[in-house]
């Protein structure tokens, strides 16, 4: 099957020159070439095969895109579906055209911000899967630092990823990110290094900081081609396939985008590009020994053969596939291209099947029961198990709750148990995603991705289980792999949870206020539905203006919820400035005080007294609240020790409940600046002969006492106040030319009160384990001086400064550090910790919040 070494020009339609009819019928349903887009064919509807049908699942991939903003992952995403067959036309995201980027808000910004899947169907040109129809299920995942956690949520839903990296600027800070967050749930990777055809492209340099920055072997299978002109301009044609020995030659001009690629051998190579050609054999070379170094059995190929030239393409895949499978990163497939001249999508379309996992070479999902059990759930376990990952509100369909299935089959009608809420709910309607094409099916069966409809309260991370496992046998099996459960298990699916992933506490906030009263309930609805979609977002009431607040983890999220709300919930109603969320803490504790709660509650008299001290904590910790039930009473008159009994119907681990979510409420707002409390101790204690009354301390008049006597306490440590706002503290990563390195320091430690911690060069960044004198990093023959030449030499060099700056100072920094850099300065930032915010800036920041201005 060597049609690397023919030597004369051919002209193959990529998806076609395969496929077979009777590989076809064994395959995936459906294939791409009959997919139109008005009018799926009717087999789309079946396509979800019955769970436990291994070749459907073999040939079924659920990958995301992870990429800096504006590395081009729309773009290719877009070839990607074009060359799939799915869409006619191109879109540009320039234009504002493109099907992934769906929602207005995106459009109008042209950056991605929102996790939709996305279905299309791939048949690759060689590797294992050849002629086979391979089912894509593309996560889009979103690029901008304020949705971190985001990015999490859809990136433990995806089997693989592929990294777009801008040929120019290299590894960002943000695909570091991402990187390392990917790598946390041992996502396997491949890197595709975009946008070769712009000037200053380097593909060299980017190789060399994917070893360095990325802290994993560069296993290039690709060299960009270029073409110099008569005046010595170099022009990308296509890429050279160093596994397969073979080069793609893509139409340029008019003729771009057409379907068709010229395939040529390395003959054709060694007579038009003498030079690329031996740069592809050392390149060729170093990929086997890179493999060699890590595989057994590729290392005894290599040696009986002697030459690396010599080793099948198949066995070279089969053992990046091993190594890239294993999800660790130590060894990373890196592809070229530039999607935008549509160039190298398709063999990066077969590297995702070459080398990326399908939903059975993944370890079996983790799951959580009640009281902190864990357990795994095995693909093939019989209890349907799904996770809601996103849920997005379409005008016309209303809620689409985007699942992905664990295990069982879920089908249409199925009566769900939605763990998190703790509801039963109906799938009324299933569907299948072709961008915002949807077509609707039957069934979702185990390691695939869809699409319920009709679900009422399924939010953003919810956990969804069938009540009684489907065939018999247990849920969450708990064993190991390959055992059924067949004993009784204690694990009760109703409190299974997939995979829970931390919220961060939201660090901005605006208030909203809808245009008129009776915009008040609209407001409401739109408000749940966006809280359903991100659970990042809360909302709080200000009890003395009554306003609503939306909290959230960053200025551009806010805006984003702000234009979700008005333009697509049509929510009628403002929102305020974006402010920061600071915290209140206490400076000095207090001794024990004694709270008797003694009025109606609900219109029933309740009586309850609740002891409270307060301590303070470092004003970065968390609160601590210990509530205590005291064992023993010692009379005072008598001097006796007695046991006091409880009142009837109450129950000590309701009382410390009663407590506790009495003191949580009254720290959610502090007494001096209404903001949450942080930093601080809380200890209450009941004495039950003294404290609770026989029908008068019901729990909610517990819980009463509980606060209020915390409330008291807080207003009474309040004044000794010295230090009492607690400001959100930023890890900041700028990056920014060398040119601009000094003004950016300057700016950060002198006008924003930041410390820098370093200043990060790209070139000395040492890759830690990787040895960077080993990595291979192509040279000068790989496309001229594109590839070649050290970023060092030019203005794209960069620099990275690493600082702690205080939220407070980084308001609308993005903005600033554009017109400063001109541009092409980017950073990004999480939350550290929090600090005691003192002097002028502390006093300006009271006078904010009281409104002294
Ligand atoms: P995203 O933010 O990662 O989704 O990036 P986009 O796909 O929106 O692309 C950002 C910009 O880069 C757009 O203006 C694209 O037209 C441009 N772009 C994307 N890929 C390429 C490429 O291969 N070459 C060139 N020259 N520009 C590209
Ligand atoms: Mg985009």
């Amino acid at each position: 099957m060597l049609l690397t070494t023919s030597a004369t020009a051919r002209n193959v339609c990529w998806r076609c020159q395969y496929l077979r009819p009777s590989s076809i019928a064994s395959a995936v349903r459906p294939t791409a070439i009959q997919l139109s887009l008005k009018n799926p064919p009717k087999s789309l509807r079946s396509y979800a095969a019955p769970a436990g049908n291994k070749t459907e699942l073999k040939h079924t991939r659920n990958i995301g895109i992870i990429a800096h903003i504006d590395a081009g992952k729309t773009t290719t995403t877009e070839r990607m579906l074009y060359y799939s067959g799915f869409t006619r036309s191109i879109g540009s995201v320039d234009d504002g055209s493109t099907v992934m980027d769906y929602l207005p808000a995106e459009r109008a910004r042209g950056i991605t911000i929102t996790s939709a899947a996305i279905t299309f169907s791939w048949t690759p040109s060689s590797g294992e899967g050849v002629g086979a129809s391979h089912l894509i299920n593309l996560i889009d995942t979103p690029g901008h630092a304020d949705f971190t956690f985001e990015v999490e949520r859809s990136i433990r839903v995806l089997d693989g990823a592929v990294t777009i990296l801008d040929g120019v600027a290299g590894v960002e800070a943000q695909t570091e990110k991402v990187w390392a967050q990917a790598g946390k749930f041992g996502i396997p990777r491949v890197v595709f290094v975009n946008k070769l055809d712009r000037d200053g492209a380097r593909f060299g340099e980017t190789v060399r900081e994917v070893a360095s920055k990325l802290n994993g072997w560069p296993a290039v299978v690709q060299l960009p081609l270029y073409e110099t002109g008569r005046g010595g301009e170099e022009t990308l044609r296509g890429v050279v396939d160093l596994v397969e020995r073979r080069c793609f030659l893509y139409p340029g001009g008019e003729e771009a985008g057409r379907q068709d690629v010229r395939v040529e051998g390395f003959k054709w190579l060694e007579h038009t590009h003498p030079e690329l050609y031996k740069e592809a054999g050392v390149a060729q070379e170093a990929l086997v020994e890179l493999l060699s170094e890590h595989d057994d059995v590729l290392v005894e190929q290599f040696l009986e053969l002697g030459d690396a030239s010599l080793i099948p393409p198949e066995e070279i895949k089969k053992s990046l596939r091993k190594l890239t499978l294993t999800g660790d990163g130590k060894i990373i497939p890196v592809l070229c291209g530039a999607s935008f001249r549509n160039i190298g999508v398709q063999p990066l379309l077969d590297a995702v099947i070459d080398y990326l996992p399908s939903p059975l070479d993944r370890p079996p999902a983790e799951v959580s029961y009640a009281l902190g059990q864990r357990a795994t759930l095995e693909i093939d376990t019989p209890r349907t198990c799904a996770l809601a990952f996103k849920v997005v509100n379409d005008p016309k369909k209303g809620p689409m709750v985007f699942v992905r299935v664990y295990s069982g089959v879920l089908t249409k009608a199925q009566t769900l148990f939605n763990t998190g809420l703790q509801v039963r709910e109906r799938a009324h309607r299933l569907l299948q995603m072709f961008a915002d094409e949807a077509v609707d099916i039957d069934s979702i069966s185990s390691g695939h991705i869809g699409v319920i409809l009709g679900l009422k309260e399924a939010r953003t991370g919810d956990t969804l289980v069938s009540e009684h496992a489907v065939g018999g046998g247990a849920a969450g099996t708990g064993g190991k792999k390959g055992k059924q459960a067949g004993a009784p298990q204690k694990l009760d699916p109703k409190t299974m949870h997939l995979r829970p992933i931390d919220v961060p506490p939201p660090v901005f906030f605006a208030s909203l206020e809808p245009y008129s009263l009776s915009e008040t309930k609209n407001l409401e609805d739109a408000l749940s539905m966006l809280l359903r979609e991100d659970p990042s977002l809360s909302i709080s009431t200000d009890p003395d203006s009554g306003q609503t607040l939306l909290s959230g983890m960053g200025e551009l999220h806010l805006e984003i919820a702000r234009d979700r709300l008005v333009q697509d919930l049509k929510a009628k109603a403002d929102m305020g400035k974006i402010l920061i969320a600071y915290r209140e803490t206490i400076s000095a504790g207090t001794s024990p005080s004694h709270h008797l709660l003694d009025r109606d509650i609900a219109g029933k008299p309740a009586k309850a007294a609740v002891t409270v001290s307060l301590e303070p904590l470092e004003a970065g910790d968390e609160n601590e609240i210990i509530s205590i039930v005291e064992e023993t009473y010692e009379d005072p008159t008598t001097g006796e020790t007695i046991k006091p009994k409880l009142p009837p119907g109450l129950e000590e681990a309701e009382i410390i409940a009663a407590l506790s979510s009495g003191a949580t409420a009254a720290l959610a707002r502090g007494p001096h600046l209404g903001f949450p409390i942080r930093g601080t101790k809380v200890e209450l204690r009941v004495q039950p002969a003294t404290d609770l009354f026989p029908e008068l301390s019901s729990l909610a008049a517990i819980s009463s006492a509980a606060r209020a006597g915390v409330q008291d306490a807080l207003a009474a440590a309040e004044m000794s106040s010295a230090g009492i706002i607690v400001e959100p503290v930023m890890a900041v990563a700028v990056s920014c030319d060398e040119k601009d390195l000094g003004k950016v320091v300057g700016d950060i430690s002198a006008n924003r009160g930041g410390q820098v911690l370093s200043l990060g060069d790209e070139i000395e960044h040492e890759g830690g384990e990787i040895e960077m004198k080993r990595v291979y990093v192509p040279g000068i023959g790989a496309g001229g001086r594109k590839s070649g030449g050290g970023r060092e030499a030019g203005e794209g060099r960069k620099r990275v400064v690493n600082a702690r700056v205080p939220l407070g100072e980084m308001v609308g920094y993005l903005k600033h550090l554009r017109a400063a850099t001109k541009g092409s300065g980017t950073f990004v930032m999480t939350l550290e910790g929090w600090e005691r915010m003192q002097g002028p800036r502390a006093q300006k920041v009271v006078k904010e919040v009281r409104g002294e201005y």
